[in-house]
C-alpha cells in the first residue's frame, strides 16, 4: 500500500520565504500546484492534501481547485503552529477552527489530520484524543524516528495501527521508514525526495509493504530566491529534480489517498499501540 500526501501551507506561511513577498511567491506557488495537479490527473491518481485553515480562509480557490479534482482535503492545523507550542485548550481551538474553515469550503467532512512539523511526539501525545473529539477519524502525524523538529523516536510501528491513549483510540498512519545499517530512516517524502537518489527510494519502496509519502509544493519550486544559511543544502539540494522524481514514482508505483487506504484496511487486524 503506497499513500501519497501533500502538506499545503505555503500560501500562508511566508516566514519560510523572507526573500520576496506575496506578490513574488503566489504566482510561482500556483504554477507548481497546477503542475502537480495536472501530473496527478494524467495518472488518474487521487492524493491527500493536508491544508491549513488559514489557506482555506484567505485563498479558498486554492482549496476548491484541489478538492474539485477529487483529492482528499485533510487538516494541517489552522496557522501552522507546532503542537509543542500549544496547550490542550489552544490545540482544540486551533484544530476546530481549521476543520470548520476547510469543511465550509469543500462542503464535506474532514477526516484526516497531520500536525505541523510532525509535532505530535511523546510530550504532546495528549493531542491524539483531542483529534477524536473534534471529529478526526485518522491521524497522520507520527514520524517514528529522529528528525530536526518534531518526530516520535521510539514509536514502535511504521505501518497503520491503532493508538490507544487514556482509553481513547484513534487510527494512525505513521510516516514509513526503512532499516539501513540497523537504523530506521525516512525516505519517502519532504527533503528525502530531493536528497536521495531515485534508485534508492525505488529499491526501499519495493521492499516495504507500506509507504507513506509526503511532499510540499515548495519542494518543486526551483525558481525560489534562496537564503544562504546553514540549512542551504537541506533546503534546496535536488530541487531541480524533485518534480521528475515524483513523476517517476507515480509512474512506477500505484499510490492512493489516505481516505482510500482507510477504506481498504482491516482495522480489526492492525496492531494496537498503547501510549
Ligand atoms: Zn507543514
Amino acid at each position: 500500500m503506497n499513500i501519497l500526501t501533500f502538506d499545503l501551507e505555503e500560501w500562508y506561511i511566508y516566514q519560510l520565504y523572507p526573500k520576496g513577498g506575496k506578490d513574488y511567491y503566489l504566482p510561482l506557488l500556483d504554477r507548481y500546484l497546477n503542475e502537480v495537479l495536472d501530473m496527478l490527473s494524467q495518472q488518474q491518481l487521487n492524493a491527500t492534501f493536508f491544508c491549513l485553515g488559514m489557506v482555506a480562509k484567505e485563498y479558498p480557490d486554492v482549496i476548491k481547485k484541489i478538492a474539485r479534482q477529487g483529492h482528499e482535503i485533510g487538516c494541517h492545523s489552522d496557522q501552522h503552529q507546532w503542537v509543542t507550542a500549544l496547550t490542550p485548550e489552544l490545540f482544540y481551538r486551533d484544530t476546530k477552527n481549521a476543520i470548520d474553515a476547510l469543511e465550509n469550503i469543500i462542503g464535506k467532512k474532514v477526516q484526516g489530520y497531520r500536525a505541523p512539523a510532525f509535532s505530535i511526539g511523546r510530550s504532546t501525545q495528549w493531542a491524539l484524543p483531542i483529534l477524536k473529539e473534534v471529529g478526526i477519524e485518522y491521524d497522520c502525524s507520527i514520524f517514528p524516528t529522529n528528525r530536526d523538529f518534531g518526530g516520535f523516536p521510539g514509536f514502535q510501528e511504521n505501518s497503520p495501527c491503532i493508538i490507544s491513549y487514556n482509553n481513547k483510540a484513534i487510527k494512525e498512519f505513521p510516516i514509513s521508514t526503512h532499516s539501513v545499517l540497523g537504523k530506521q530512516i525516512a525516505y519517502s517524502g519532504g527533503g528525502y525526495l530531493r536528497l536521495l537518489p531515485y534508485a534508492f527510494i525505488r529499491s526501499f519502496m519495493l521492499k516495504e509493504p507500506y509507504v507513506m509519502s509526503y511532499c510540499h509544493i515548495r519542494d518543486f519550486d526551483a525558481e525560489q530566491k534562496r537564503m544562504l544559511n546553514l540549512r542551504y543544502f537541506k533546503n534546496y539540494y535536488g530541487i531541480q529534480h524533485a518534480f521528475m522524481k515524483l513523476s517517476r514514482l507515480i509512474h512506477d508505483f500505484e499510490f492512493m489517498s489516505v481516505e482510500a487506504a482507510n477504506r481498504t484496511i482491516d482495522w480489526a487486524a492492525v496492531p494496537i499501540v498503547q501510549l
